[in-house]
């Protein structure tokens, strides 16, 4: 008999709407994994001490999100190389005593695109420049997107995202300021929203593009968990291109923190089942 758990969970504030808890416990009970996640409400001034009691606790790591990615690094041994490109940490892995920093935002993006269209030697638009943007931007990088197109609103996190990729990647990247109804160069073969446009409550708020400009032969990417079917999903849909919705990067960081945790691949299904159970969505999603 063991009555000892393995601990882990997360510290963000507010922390009340993040469904993690809920899709992680639900991976970990499918597997028949004696682990907990624990969803804490941290504020900034409490961080460090957050950060301390999990090692004293010997939890075995923890995802941490706004407003703490950039501040916990300062209480963290280690990064990997993503998260020390991208300057963010949203999971923590404690690896033969350290507590290392890692970023899955992006690898968990980088995962479902996988799923549809291999990001090398392709040309990327992407819409954004903040966090997810920067994880995104950094990791199709990585992986040899031959060509990516920062579009956003605000110049200077435009061009901070745009001087981040040409200094630390081998990708061509180019700026475009967005102040005007965006048209997807012709031949993009992946268009990716990674700004927080369509997120509830305000579903039906519109992404800037012209819709025209999208063609069947492209791959359209939506970080937007939820709702899933975004009104930019179903824009991309009606006009014959392949989708893909944000909960698939919301699962995949779920499977890859996992891993990094426990060493066992989770089933993904189990999690975006959960997921849609929470939004209330029809479980048939693109997959
Ligand atoms: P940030 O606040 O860091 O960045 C928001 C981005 O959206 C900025 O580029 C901002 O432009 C842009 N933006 C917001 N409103 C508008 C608008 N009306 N018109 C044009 N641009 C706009 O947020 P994050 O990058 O952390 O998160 C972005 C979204 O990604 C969130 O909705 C979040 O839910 C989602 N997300 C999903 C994940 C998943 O696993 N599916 C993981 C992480 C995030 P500007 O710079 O001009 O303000």
């Amino acid at each position: 008999m063991n009555f000892l758990s393995q601990l882990t969970g997360s510290f963000s504030q507010p922390c009340a709407e993040n469904p993690t808890v809920a899709m992680v416990e639900a991976a970990f009970r499918h597997h028949g994994l004696d682990w907990r996640y624990i969803n804490c409400e941290v504020n900034p001034k409490g961080l460090g001490d957050a950060v301390r009691g999990a090692r004293a606790m010997g939890w075995r790591g923890f995802n941490c999100s706004i407003p703490h990615k950039v501040a916990v690094i300062d209480h963290l041994d280690a990064l990997g190389e993503s998260a020390s490109i991208i300057g963010a940490v949203n999971c923590v892995v404690r690896r033969e005593g350290k507590m290392v920093g890692e970023n899955t935002d992006g690898k968990g993006f980088l995962q479902s695109l996988r799923e549809k269209i291999e990001p090398s030697g392709k040309r990327i638009v992407l819409l954004g420049a903040g966090g997810a943007a920067r994880a995104i931007g950094v990791e199709v990088a990585l992986s040899g997107a031959s060509r990516i197109t920062v579009v956003n609103r605000s110049d200077q996190r435009g061009y901070e995202l745009t001087t981040l990729l040409r200094d630390k990647t081998p990708a061509e990247v180019e700026y475009v300021s967005w102040n005007h109804e965006f048209s997807i160069p012709a031949a993009t073969d992946i268009v990716v929203n990674a700004t927080s446009i369509g997120l509830f409550p305000d579903t039906e708020a519109r992404v800037p593009l012209n819709l025209e400009s999208l063609t069947s032969e492209m791959v359209v990417a939506d970080v937007i968990p939820n709702p899933p079917r975004t009104r930019l999903i179903r824009d991309a849909e009606a006009r014959g291109c392949q989708v893909i919705d944000g909960i698939g990067m919301l699962v995949n960081q779920g499977v890859i923190g996992i891993k990094y945790w426990t060493g066992v691949d989770v089933d993904p299904q189990v999690m975006r089942e959960k997921l849609e159970e929470l939004f209330g969505t029809p479980t048939k999603t693109p997959s």
